[in-house]
């Protein structure tokens, strides 16, 4: 018998793919029969499986049955409606479909030519997203895999913008006539700007972390100071990160003040609207995004509140020129005819080939609709507010910061007990039980020195007896 060296048939995925619609089906139906955080222990998959791939084929009925034994006890369950911890992410129906044609249509986006539809496609949705956003009209739109990326992107950019500075040829190392440059956010900014600057080389001490007020915003008059003293020392502020939905309290940092600043000192603004960017679909709020067209950048996460599957995140840049310019580079075999008239996005990031991203945002966007996606925001953001008066209603629980969002952060403060480590000791047990219950995950954060619960909510099947279930374990675990 000769050994196939092809592919399974056609036939044979068509079976299966029949079977897997119905399995997917099963688990979209009832997300609740798992616990949504995973319960196995570190290791424990690992050790049940074999140290060594098959030598010889097995069967997809193998492989797919191994679904429910193997990977199942190992999944922690994005799409329950308990899950409640970081910010969530929906796998909705429409981006499912699309990351299936995606996988099918397997398309390496390197250059115009290698996919237009890809190429243009991108262009499309990050601009239908733009206007829905009320960004400037003008703004360029990339996809990238994580906020972590396109925020690497900007700071690249930014650090691109004088080209007297030469980095990009030149770099950075052994270089007398190279001022420090620096970079500011606030307090409570994500640490992928950290991770940025570390990767750019332009070291983490030279980020510069700004306090924020009562309300975790950052404070514009001591970022006007830092960059003042910075430069008195002879620095270069080179960007600022305005958070609008910081991660721990999706708290807005003032940004026209802050663009203000950036106008005056020349540094690049680079907005992180990585969660909070939904809320710009709601015209009502649209306030919270008061100055962001000054911005030079900015970026948003459809897969955070945006229902689109795990990864896409949208960069907009007012300077694609300037993203050109420091990504641009196309060897001799990589030059095409159609080069000066078709865009390709390699030319605009350090990767070359790129993921079919813009159609599940595509599928998203057009089976929930720009109102239907807000309505879904909306309704989020109500469930908090709803969730943070049942909090705010008992005399021995708080809320202890604003909710501009759908994130509640709350704590619990036993009457007469004041000590910080005891409060920490205490929310962090109540944190445990209520995770260990198998119907809600929530998480936690630390603001200043208080240790605080924290309820996201962003899924699309979280609903309010979701929240009434996780206000009833908390006050449960509470009681110990
Ligand atoms: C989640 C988040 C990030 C990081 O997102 P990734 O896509 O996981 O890199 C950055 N900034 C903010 C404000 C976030 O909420």
């Amino acid at each position: 018998m000769t050994e196939s060296v092809g592919d399974l048939s056609p036939q044979e995925f068509e079976r299966h793919a029949t079977a897997l619609a119905g399995w997917i089906r099963t688990y979209l139906e009832h997300p609740e029969r798992y616990p949504v955080l995973a319960r196995l222990a570190p290791g424990e998959l690992r050790a049940s499986l074999p140290a060594a791939a098959p030598t010889s084929a097995e069967s997809l009925e193998t492989i797919l049955s191994d679904l429910d034994r193997v990977i199942l006890p190992g999944i922690t369950h994005w799409n329950h409606p308990g899950f409640l911890a970081y910010f969530a992410n929906t796998a909705s129906v429409p981006g499912i479909l699309a990351e299936l044609v995606t996988a099918a249509l397997n398309q390496v986006g390197i250059l115009w030519r290698t996919s237009p539809a890809l190429a243009e496609l991108e262009q499309v949705t990050t601009g239908w997203l733009r206007d829905a956003m009320a960004l400037p009209s003008d703004w360029f739109g990339m996809i990238t895999d994580t906020a972590s990326t396109s925020t690497l992107l900007a700071l690249a950019a930014a650090r691109e913008r004088d080209p007297a500075l030469e980095i990009r040829h030149r770099g950075m190392a052994g270089r007398s006539d190279l001022p420090r440059l620096r970079i500011y956010c606030s307090t409570q900014a994500h640490s992928s700007v950290d991770k940025a600057a570390i990767t750019l080389g332009l070291g983490a001490e030279n980020v510069v972390r700004i306090a924020t007020d009562d309300a975790f915003q950052m404070r514009a008059d001591l970022l006007e100071s830092a960059m003042g003293a910075d430069r008195a020392a002879g620095y270069r502020p080179l960007a600022v990160i305005a958070t609008l939905g910081t991660t721990s309290t999706t708290s807005v940092d003032p940004t026209p003040a802050i663009a203000a600043l950036c106008q005056r000192e020349g540094a690049w603004l680079h907005v992180d609207a990585a969660y909070g960017g939904a809320m710009a679909l709601l015209e009502e709020r649209r306030e919270l995004f008061a100055g962001v067209a000054a911005a030079d950048s900015v970026v948003m996460n459809p897969h955070k509140w945006l229902f689109t599957p795990m990864d896409c995140s949208v960069l907009w840049t007012a300077h694609p020129d300037v993203l050109r310019r420091t990504f641009s580079l196309t060897p001799a075999y990589l030059q095409t005819n159609e080069q000066d008239v078709a865009l390709s996005y390699s030319d605009y990031s350090f990767q070359l080939g790129r993921r079919f991203r813009a159609l599940k945002l595509w599928f998203v966007m057009r089976a929930f609709g720009v109102e239907g996606l807000g309505a879904r925001v909306r309704h989020h953001c109500a469930l908090a507010t709803e969730f943070a008066s049942w909090v705010a209603a008992e005399p021995e629980w708080e809320v202890v910061a604003p909710v501009p969002m759908s994130v509640v952060c709350f704590r619990h403060r036993p009457a007469g007990v004041t000590d910080e480590r005891t409060l920490q000791a205490h929310n962090a047990t109540i944190l445990e039980r209520v995770n260990a219950s198998g119907e809600v995950f929530l998480s936690h954060t630390k603001l200043g020195e208080r240790y605080v619960l924290r309820v996201a909510i962003g899924n699309l099947r979280t609903e309010a007896s979701h929240l009434a279930t996780a206000w009833r374990l908390v006050r449960e675990a509470a009681q110990g």
